[in-house]
C-alpha cells in the first residue's frame, strides 16, 4: 500500500501565527494585501520545509529498514474502564525505557472532530497546538508523555469517510466501486502510518513505538471497520512490530467474593472472532487478580500468565505506570514487539515521588469551580488535572468544590432557598474561585456574581476564556456603572457590549471556525503577577478556543477605570490577558492555560520552564504567592521540601506547615533560585 504525500498533506495548516491581524491601523487593503502575501510566502515555506523533512524521514525509515512498532489498546465487556489511561501508562512506562512515544486515538463515531460533541455528554474538547479540537484523551496522552500531538493524532469514522468521498469526487478510484473493505479500511492504515511518524515530542524523526487507543468496546458495531483495518494491519506489520493490549474488566460478585473471569472470555472470544489476538490481558479488578484466576484466563484466553496485568484500583492515576511496572508489563510488552535488547530498565523515580506526595497530602486548598453544569467532571478534565499539578507543587490538597453557577443566582433564592444557600457557603469557604471556559448564558448571572464576590473580597480569582470575558462583564457593570453591559453572546441588544464576536468568526457553521490552537500574547506589563509567573518573559504561546472577545473599542475605558490588560496578541488589539493590580490574585485569561499543563511541571521549572496560572492560583489561595514571586521577579520554584537528587528524582521528607513558613519568607536558598 503507497501513501502518496501528495494526496494530502500530513501537517496541519500552518500557524495561526502569521496570519493577518484585523486590528492594524493601516488602510484594510493594504494591510490585508501585504499581510496576505506574507502569510502566503510563510505558508509555503512551512509547508514545503515540512513536506522535504517528511520524505526525507519517510525515506530513512524505509532505507534503513526501520520499522514501527505498533502497540494496540483496545477495551472489552464494558466502557469506561479507563482505557485511555492504560494507553498513556503503557507510553508512559516505554518512554521510561528510553523508547521514543506517539499516539493515536481512534473514536469511532461519525462527527469529523470533537469540536461540535457537547462536554456534558462525551467530556471536554481537548484543543492542541495547531487548532484541533479533540477527544480529552489526547490530553492525557500530552500530560504524560509531554508530547504535542497533532489534530490527526486523533481519527474518527468522520475523517476517514470524508477523505474516502473526496478522493471518490475527485476520480482517484479510477471508476472503483467504492467499499469499506478495501477503500475505508485502507484509508484508516495509511492514516495510522502516516501519522504515527510525525514526530511529536520536540526531537526530529519518527518515534520508535505508536500506542493507538481504539475507542468504544469490542463488539460496537461503529469500530467493525477499524477493527477489520487493524487486523489486516497487525498482518501487515508483522509479527514482532505489533501487540494488542486488551483492557478488560473482572468483577467481583459479592455473594461469594470471588473474582469471575467469564466477562473477559466472552470478550476475548469476541475479538479472536473479528480477526485480533490478545497478546496482553490488562485487566481492571478491585483487587490484584488471584493466582488461579490468572491460570483460568491463561487456559480459555490462550495469554501466559505473565502477561496478565492487573489493573486494580490505586489511589491516582500517577500509580498505574507504576502498576503495570511492578507486574514487568514493560517486560511482556517489548518482548512482544522484540524490543528487549533495545530499550533500558524503566527509570521512574521522579513520577513515583509525585505518585507519593500527592498521596501524602492533607493540608486543603479549596478551590470553588464556578461552572455551569458541574455533574460530569470530565467536561472540566484538563483544568482539574492542571489544579491537581499546581496543588502537588504547592504541597497542598486540591479540593474542589463544585458550584453550579446558576445556584448563586437570586432566581435561585426565590425558588430553591436551601440550593442558594449552599452554593453561597461553597463559595464562601473556598480559598480560590475559578470560573472556567464555557458557550450560551445559562448560569452568567451566577458566574459574575462569583468573580464580584472574588474582586470585592480580595479572593484569588482566575478566568479561564468564559471566565475573564465575566470578569470584563462584571468590573464594567459593578464598577464603570454600566448596568446593562453584558457579551453580545448573552445579550446581543446590550447598549455596553464591553464583549464582542470576533470579525473574522464564522456565522453560519460550528465546527472548527473558532480563533483555535496556539497564539502569541505579548505582555505589556512588566512587573504584573502573569509575566512573573512565566518568568518574565517577552511572549507566550497558549491555545485558544473562542469567538467572543474583549470589545477593543471599550479598552480605554476599561483601563482607565483600574482593570489592566496586561497581555495583547501580536497586533495589540486583542485583549489576551486581565488583572487587577491592586487584587492579590485577580486574573483573568483569553486562552486556556490547562491545556498545556503538566504533571512534571515542578522539575521542568527548575530547568528554567514556565509557571502558569494554575500555579499562580493555588499559590495565591494558600498565602504562598508571595514567596513564589520574589523580588524581581525572580521565582522560587519549588517549596523546601523538594530536593533534587543527580538523577533528577525527587526526594521528599514531608513538614507541616511549610506553606505558612514559606508566605513568611522563613526558607533556605541556594545560589540558583531554588530551595532545598
Ligand atoms: N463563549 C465564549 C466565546 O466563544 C467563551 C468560550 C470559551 O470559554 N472557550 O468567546
Amino acid at each position: 500500500m503507497v501513501f502518496s504525500a501528495a494526496s494530502f498533506s500530513p501537517y496541519p495548516s500552518p500557524s495561526p501565527l502569521i496570519q493577518p491581524s484585523h486590528y492594524c491601523g493601516l488602510p484594510t487593503s493594504i494591510v490585508a494585501c501585504s499581510s496576505l502575501c506574507l502569510s502566503l510566502l510563510a505558508s509555503i515555506t512551512v509547508s514545503l520545509t515540512s513536506r522535504l523533512k517528511y520524505r526525507f524521514w519517510a525515506k530513512r525509515r524505509i532505507a534503513q529498514q526501520i520499522k514501527m512498532k505498533y502497540i494496540l489498546v483496545t477495551g472489552g465487556v464494558v466502557s469506561g474502564l479507563g482505557k485511555g489511561v492504560t494507553a498513556s501508562s503503557v507510553g508512559l512506562l516505554l518512554k521510561a525505557c528510553g523508547l521514543r512515544v506517539t499516539s493515536i486515538k481512534i473514536d469511532p463515531y461519525l462527527n469529523t472532530d470533537a469540536g461540535t460533541m457537547s462536554p456534558f455528554e462525551h467530556g471536554e474538547v481537548f484543543v492542541l497546538d495547531d487548532g484541533g479540537e479533540v477527544d480529552l484523551d489526547l490530553g492525557n496522552y500530552e500530560r504524560f508523555l509531554d508530547i504535542k500531538l497533532t489534530r490527526d493524532n486523533n481519527i474518527t469514522t468522520g475523517k476517514i469517510y470524508q477523505f474516502v468521498i473526496n478522493k471518490e469526487r475527485k476520480g482517484d478510484y479510477l471508476g472503483k466501486t467504492v467499499q469499506v473493505v478495501p477503500h475505508i479500511t485502507d484509508a484508516i492504515q495509511e492514516w495510522i502510518e502516516r501519522v504515527a511518524i510525525i514526530p511529536v515530542d520536540g526531537n526530529e524523526g519518527p518515534a520508535d513505538v505508536c500506542v493507538i487507543e481504539l475507542g468504544g468496546t469490542i463488539g460496537d458495531i461503529e469500530s467493525m471497520p477499524f477493527i477489520e483495518a487493524l487486523g489486516q494491519f497487525s498482518y501487515r506489520v508483522g509479527p514482532g512490530n505489533f501487540c494488542l493490549i486488551h483492557v478488560s474488566l473482572v468483577p467481583v460478585l459479592n455473594v461469594v467474593g470471588e473474582q469471575k473471569t467469564k466477562p473477559t472470555q466472552h470478550s476475548v472470544r469476541g475479538l479472536r472472532g473479528l480477526g485480533l489476538t490478545p497478546n496482553i490481558l490488562a485487566c481492571r479488578s478491585a483487587l490484584p487478580l488471584e493466582d488461579n484466576v490468572k491460570e483460568k484466563l491463561t487456559q480459555f484466553c490462550h495469554v501466559p500468565a505473565s502477561n496478565i496485568l492487573t489493573l486494580y484500583d490505586v489511589p491516582n492515576i500517577w500509580h498505574v505506570p507504576l502498576l503495570l511496572r511492578d507486574q514487568k508489563g514493560h517486560e511482556a510488552i517489548l518482548k512482544a514487539l522484540n524490543l528487549q535488547g533495545v530499550a533500558k530498565e524503566p527509570m521512574l523515580d521522579e513520577w513515583t515521588a509525585r505518585a507519593k506526595i500527592s498521596d501524602a497530602l492533607s493540608d486543603p486548598v479549596r478551590i470553588a469551580m464556578v461552572g455551569k453544569y458541574t455533574g460530569l467532571s470530565d467536561s472540566y478534565l484538563s483544568v482539574l488535572k492542571a489544579l491537581l499539578h499546581a496543588s502537588v507543587t504547592c504541597r497542598r490538597k486540591l479540593v474542589v468544590d463544585w458550584v453550579p453557577a446558576s445556584d448563586l443566582e437570586d432566581a435561585t433564592a426565590k425558588e430553591e432557598p436551601d440550593v442558594h444557600k449552599n452554593a453561597w457557603n461553597l463559595l464562601k469557604c473556598a480559598d480560590g474561585v475559578l470560573v472556567p471556559g464555557g458557550f450560551g448564558d445559562r448560569g452568567v448571572e451566577g458566574k459574575i456574581l462569583a468573580a464580584k464576590y472574588a474582586r470585592e473580597n480580595n479572593i484569588p480569582y482566575l478566568g479561564i476564556c468564559l471566565g475573564m470575558q465575566i470578569a470584563v462583564i462584571e468590573f464594567s457593570r459593578h464598577v464603570m456603572n454600566l448596568r446593562d453591559a453584558n457579551s453580545t453572546e448573552f445579550d446581543p441588544n446590550t447598549k455596553n457590549p464591553c464583549v464582542i464576536f470576533m470579525p473574522e468568526v464564522s456565522t453560519t457553521h460550528m465546527g472548527g471556525t473558532m480563533r483555535l490552537g496556539s497564539r502569541r500574547t505579548y505582555f505589556q506589563v512588566k512587573n504584573c503577577k502573569s509575566a512573573k509567573l512565566y518568568g518574565n518573559v517577552k511572549f507566550v504561546d497558549e491555545r485558544h478556543r473562542h469567538r467572543y472577545e474583549v470589545n477593543p473599542d471599550m479598552v480605554m475605558q476599561l483601563e482607565r477605570s483600574g482593570l489592566a490588560f496586561v497581555g495583547k496578541d501580536e497586533g495589540g488589539g486583542r485583549m489576551e490577558i486581565l488583572e487587577l493590580l491592586s487584587h492579590p490574585f485577580y486574573v483573568g485569561v483569553q486562552f486556556h492555560p490547562e491545556f498545556k499543563s503538566r504533571p512534571g511541571k515542578p522539575s521542568a521549572l527548575f530547568l528554567g520552564a514556565l509557571l502558569e496560572y494554575f500555579l499562580g492560583l493555588i499559590a495565591a489561595s494558600s498565602g504562598q504567592l508571595d514567596a513564589f514571586l520574589k523580588a524581581d521577579g525572580q521565582i522560587n520554584l519549588l517549596p523546601p521540601e523538594i530536593s533534587i537528587s543527580n538523577s533528577s528524582s525527587l526526594a521528599i521528607s514531608y513538614q507541616n506547615g511549610h506553606a505558612k513558613r514559606l508566605s513568611n519568607g522563613h526558607y533556605n536558598e541556594n545560589g540558583n533560585g531554588v530551595h532545598i
